[in-house]
C-alpha cells in the first residue's frame, strides 16, 4: 500500500461475508482475521477507516413483504468479533450510502473505525451501479480494496467505486497483495515438477482451469466426482457415479491435449463405492472403471491414494482445488484427508510450495487442522479459480487500470 493516509478518510472494501450461527454469532472468523493487517496498518498510519462489506445474499432472501431481512443480514452481527480482534471500539452506521453513514463518516477521526451496513442492502451493489459507487466514493479521500473473495465481481463497492479515484488515491490491501503474490508463484516460473490436484463435483465448473493447467502443469491429479466423467469417456463402467454425459467428448479432448503436451493426467484407478449417497451406505473398494450398476464412487480408493501421494511427494509446486471425495461424510473423507496430509508433508519435508486454491479444499484443510502446514490457503474460492484460469478480475483491474 503506497497511499499517503495520514488524516485521510479511507474506504476499505473487506470481505466480512462470514458464517453465522442461529444466534448470529460468527462461527468462522478466518476472513475477519485476514483483513486485520490492512486495517491495523491504516490506523497506525493515522487514517480514519471506513469499512464496507457484503454479508450473504439479502436481495435473494427478502422478507414476505418484499423488504430486506435486516435482522438476519445486518453487519452489526460481526462488530463484537471485529472490535475484539482490533482491540478497539468499532462504530456502526445503519445504512451504506444514506444520511446515517454520511454523518458518521463526517465525524470520524483519525484512528477510528466505522463499519457501514451490508453493501448488498442496496440493489445497486450487485448491478455495479455507478450512482451507488459514486455515493460511496464521494464521502472519503482514498479507496483500498482488500476483498479478494469478491474480486471476481464487478460490483459497486468492489470495482466500480475505484473509477472515482485517481491512481494515487487507490490501492490493494495486504490480503489481495498476498493472494496475487502466491497465485503468481504457481503461474509464473514455478519450481518443477508442478502438480495440480483438481477435485470436486463437476468437470463443467473446472473446464477452464483444466485447459489452462494443461498449458503449464507437469502432473494433473483428478479426483472427486469429476473423475467419473473421464473414466466413463474412456469406456469404463461407472455405475451410478456422478457423470456429466454432455462433457464426455470434452473429457477425451482434454486427455488428448494433455498427452500431446506431455502432461501426465492421473485418474483414480480405484474407488470407494457405495450403494447409496449416504454415510450409512454399504461400502466396497472397486476399480473405478468397473463400478456395478446402482453403485457409485464416492471417494478415491487405496491404490489411487498411494499413486497420488507418490506424485505429490515428488512435486516442487502443488496447487489444490477441490476434494477427492464426498469429504463431508466421514466414510468418504479419507481420500481427501491423505491427500491433504501428503501436501502438508511435501511442504514441510521437501520444501515444496503449496497453494490451497479455495472453496471446499480450504474447508477440508481447515477441518484437518493442516492449514498452517501448507504454504498458502486462499480466502477466495471463485476469485482464486478465475485468477488461475487467467481471467482479469474486475476488483483487481479497477485498481491497476
Ligand atoms: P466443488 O464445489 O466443485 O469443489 O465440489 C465440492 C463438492 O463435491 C463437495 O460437496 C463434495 O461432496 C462433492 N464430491 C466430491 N467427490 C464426489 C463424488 N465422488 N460424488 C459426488 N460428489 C462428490
Amino acid at each position: 500500500m503506497k497511499l499517503k493516509v495520514k488524516n485521510k478518510k479511507v474506504l476499505v472494501r473487506v470481505d466480512f461475508n462470514v458464517p453465522l450461527n442461529s444466534d448470529f454469532e460468527v462461527t468462522d472468523d478466518t476472513r475477519i482475521t485476514a483483513a486485520l493487517p490492512t486495517i491495523k496498518k491504516l490506523l497506525e498510519d493515522g487514517a480514519a477507516v471506513v469499512l464496507c462489506s457484503h454479508l450473504g445474499r439479502p436481495q435473494k432472501k427478502l422478507k414476505e413483504d418484499g423488504s430486506i431481512n435486516v435482522e438476519r443480514f445486518t453487519l452489526k452481527h460481526i462488530i463484537p468479533t471485529l472490535s475484539k480482534k482490533l482491540e478497539r471500539e468499532v462504530q456502526f452506521a445503519e445504512d451504506t450510502i444514506g444520511p446515517k453513514s454520511t454523518a458518521a463518516i463526517k465525524a470520524l477521526q483519525p484512528g477510528e473505525v466505522l463499519l457501514l451496513e451490508n453493501t448488498r442492502f442496496e440493489k445497486g451493489e450487485s448491478k455495479g451501479d455507478d450512482k451507488m459507487a459514486h455515493d460511496l466514493a464521494q464521502r472519503v479521500d482514498l479507496y483500498v480494496n482488500d476483498a479478494f473473495g469478491t474480486a471476481h465481481r464487478a460490483h459497486a463497492s468492489t470495482a466500480v467505486v475505484a473509477n472515482f479515484f485517481l491512481p494515487k488515491e487507490k490501492s490493494f490491501g495486504f490480503l489481495i497483495e498476498k493472494e496475487i503474490e502466491n497465485a503468481n508463484k504457481v503461474l509464473n516460473n514455478p519450481a518443477r515438477p508442478l502438480t495440480a490436484i483438481v477435485g470436486g463435483a463437476k468437470v463443467s465448473d473446472k473446464i477452464l482451469l483444466l485447459e489452462r493447467l494443461i498449458d503449464f502443469a507437469n502432473n494433473i491429479i483428478i479426483g472427486g466426482g469429476m473423475a467419473y466423467t473421464f473414466v466413463k469417456a474412456q469406456g469404463g463402467n461407472v455405475g451410478n457415479s456422478l457423470v456429466e454425459n454432455d462433457r464426455l467428448e470434452l473429457a477425451l479432448k482434454l486427455l488428448a491435449k494433455a498427452k500431446k503436451k506431455g502432461v501426465d493426467i492421473h485418474l483414480p484407478t480405484d474407488s470407494i463405492i457405495a450403494d447409496q449417497f449416504s454415510n450409512e451406505a454399504k461400502i466396497l473398494t472397486m476399480e473405478s472403471n468397473n463400478i456395478p450398476n446402482d453403485w457409485m464412487g464416492l471417494d478415491i480408493g487405496p491404490e489411487a491414494q498411494a499413486k497420488f501421494i507418490d506424485v505429490i511427494e515428488n512435486s516442487a509446486t502443488i496447487l489444490w482445488n477441490g476434494p477427492m471425495g464426498v469429504f463431508e461424510m466421514s466414510n468418504f473423507s479419507n481420500g481427501t484427508k491423505v491427500i491433504a496430509q501428503a501436501v502438508a508433508k511435501a511442504t514441510a519435508e521437501n520444501g515444496a510450495f503449496s497453494l490451497i486454491g479455495g472453496g471446499d479444499s480450504v474447508a477440508a484443510i481447515n477441518q484437518l487442522e493442516l492449514a498452517n502446514q501448507v504454504s498458502f490457503v486462499s480466502t477466495g474460492g471463485g476469485a482464486m479459480l478465475e485468477y488461475l484460469e487467467g481471467k482479469a478480475l474486475p476488483g483487481i483491474k479497477a485498481i491497476t487500470g
